[in-house]
């Protein structure tokens, strides 16, 4: 079993320690910086063996070269984006898989928020990595893709088990409920959660992981083909792709 701790870092993003306790095989995910990692590793009397990259923005790979230095982990990331990925060992893309301890991680391509973003989905463990592509209640800014390949990339995942734990790099939660509510207003349901997010937030209690079968229901970057929300929201129904980069441009306005 993976055991997962999840470390706040700088203003709003979460580090990711991954470990199994039989094997003693660590890594982590996206880490930004070093020290509040290295802090953890030494509780627990563990080493780093991995370090795994979801894309190449700075708050996601900073400390790979330190960690690399003091622990001779291998860098996993997208081949397609290995220039941009520091210290790189291992590439991977759409479909591979890549054994963690006892765990088998499959690499899925998301791209949009950047190109050449993956994700690590622990099929048997419940969970994916999904860095910056898919929010709490939101997703990744378009910083180099497309709304075409967006809407792929979050298909994908809007495709895996409901009961899949998504782990997302920031803690948006907040402020993505209140886009969500500010179109949907009249969601009840949507209501209630940003009440729960507002307390949550209130005690600095975290809102990662989510869960798929909630986002399915109440996030707007994956309703883009839920004609009833469309029409709720108020705006023309042309296309998945349409739908969804109009909404994307409210977010980015919000
Ligand atoms: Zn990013």
């Amino acid at each position: 079993m993976l055991l997962i701790k999840q470390i706040p870092v700088l203003n709003d993003n979460y580090l990711f320690m991954i470990y199994d306790q039989i094997t003693r095989t660590s890594g982590c995910v996206d880490p930004a910086v070093s020290e509040p990692l290295i802090n953890e590793l030494e509780k627990e009397n563990l080493g780093l063996d991995f370090i795994l990259n979801t894309h190449h923005h700075f708050d996601h790979v900073g400390a790979n070269l330190d960690l690399k230095k003091k622990y001779g982990c291998k860098i996993v990331g997208s081949q397609k984006d290995s220039k941009r990925i520091p210290g790189i060992d291992i590439m991977l893309g759409e479909g591979d898989i890549f054994n963690f301890g006892r765990s088998t991680c499959r690499v899925l391509e998301v791209s949009g928020h950047t190109n050449g973003h993956i994700a690590f989905y622990f099929k048997e463990d419940n969970c994916i990595f999904c860095g910056d592509t898919l929010f709490s209640l939101g997703c990744g800014r378009l910083f180099e893709g497309s709304p075409k390949q967006m809407v792929e990339s979050l298909s994908k995942i809007r495709s895996l088990p409901d009961h899949t734990k998504i782990y997302c790099a920031h803690e948006y939660t907040l402020n993505n409920a209140e886009f969500a509510l500010s179109i949907d207003p009249k969601n009840g349901v949507l209501k209630r959660k940003v009440l729960e997010i507002k307390e949550k937030r209130s005690q600095n209690i975290p809102t990662v992981p989510a869960l798929l079968s909630e986002e399915k229901k109440l996030n707007p970057f994956l309703n883009f083909d839920n004609k009833e929300f469309i029409k709720r929201i108020g705006i023309e129904d042309i296309s998945s792709t349409d739908n969804f980069r109009v909404i994307r441009e409210m977010k980015d306005k919000f």
